[in-house]
């Protein structure tokens, strides 16, 4: 495997002092896709989180192209192209699908928004419409776009699925594997949809109470449903 863009080292964090996230460690290389999976509560935003410097570590380490993330200055790490888009989407409503386009890159790159678009092609004849009107998809759809016009080296997404019909992801899942492949993005997702996620992705782990209990190639974890459920229902082991 090439090397790894993002790497998360034993992480610890949480909340109010007390850790949801209990030594976690994966790694995600250019152009792969990395799954996080598991039940409610699990630690999954907080990793995220942690990782894109919103949330100071309590232990471990969390690095992008090699430079320690550094949670009092979270700017360095989305300069370094992290791009981190929240499970409610993060757009602003009377802003238009182009002003949100615009506002992602740090200089115009008109050319960039034009094949970024070629990717969520329902998003093409939106373009002066504000996010406040468009539907819930549609929402979802600009914020990838927005944060894949940045020409990120990292992207990480937190359940784009939420309140989505699965066709809609369907959709969206396979455009973002694409955009990976063909740019070396390190994708990092937490997803409900198992199977969709599985589908598109190179490996995952599963989160249970802070801790990592499952991971692998998607393939393996597609055919081991039972494997698959128990890491989502069974306590970890006290460590
Ligand atoms: P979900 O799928 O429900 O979003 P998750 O796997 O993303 O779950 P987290 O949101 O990371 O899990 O939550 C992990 C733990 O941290 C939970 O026990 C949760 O209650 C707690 N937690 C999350 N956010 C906060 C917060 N802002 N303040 C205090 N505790 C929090």
């Amino acid at each position: 495997m090439s090397e790894a863009v993002l790497v998360a080292d034993e992480l610890v964090a949480g909340h109010n002092g007390i850790p949801a996230v209990q030594g976690v460690d994966l790694a995600v290389a250019a152009g792969e896709v990395l799954t996080l999976l598991g039940p409610n509560g699990a630690g999954k935003t907080t990793t995220l989180l942690a990782l894109a410097g919103l949330l100071p570590l309590m232990g471990g380490r969390a690095a992008i192209l090699g430079a320690p993330v550094d949670h009092r200055r979270p700017y360095r790490t989305a300069r370094r192209g992290m791009r981190l888009v929240p499970d409610d989407r993060g757009l602003f409503a009377p802003l238009t699908v182009q002003e949100h386009l615009r506002l992602a890159a740090p200089t115009s790159d008109p050319a960039r928004e034009k094949a970024v678009l070629a990717r969520f092609p329902a998003l093409e004849g939106l373009r002066t419409r504000k996010a406040g009107l468009l539907s819930g998809g549609e929402q979802q759809m600009l914020a990838i776009a927005a944060a894949l016009v940045a020409r990120p080296k990292v992207l990480m997404v937190d359940e784009m699925s939420l309140g989505l019909a699965p066709m809609v992801v369907q959709e969206m899942l396979p455009a973002i594997r694409e955009m990976a492949r063909a740019e070396g993005i390190a994708v990092l997702l937490v997803e409900q949809h198992v199977e969709l996620a599985l589908a598109v992705s190179d490996r995952a782990l599963v989160l249970n109470q802070g801790r990592v209990v499952l991971s692998g190639a998607a393939e393996h974890l597609l055919t081991d449903r039972e494997k698959l459920t128990a890491a989502y229902f069974d306590s970890p082991e006290p460590h």
